[in-house]
């Protein structure tokens, strides 16, 4: 199942779970898929992603699910509907 991730403290709880995250700019109009053992999935760190700001700022959304299905779904209907790019982070390589 697909569930949104609108704080920091939803995504700290999540770490641990196997799955992935789908961290979407509306800046960069970028989709980008990543595992959840990704160093960029943790928001304690410097360079970890921040649900909570992006919120706040409107300035972006994230999305989780064990499901790789569900995520490929959701990340090709938000690039195609918004004209994103669509990408798989380098780093993790999910
Ligand atoms: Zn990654």
């Amino acid at each position: 199942m697909l569930v949104e991730v609108n704080s920091d403290e939803q995504l700290v709880a999540l770490l641990g779970s196997p799955g992935f995250l789908i961290n979407v700019g509306y800046i960069n109009r970028a989709v980008k898929i990543h595992s959840m053992r990704c160093k960029y999935c943790d928001p304690r760190r410097k360079i970890g992603v921040k649900p909570s700001s992006k919120r706040l700022n409107k300035t972006g959304e994230f999305w989780y699910s064990q499901n790789r299905n569900d995520v490929n779904s959701k990340a090709n209907e938000i690039a195609t509907e918004r004209g994103y790019n669509r990408s798989l982070c380098a780093v993790c390589n999910p």
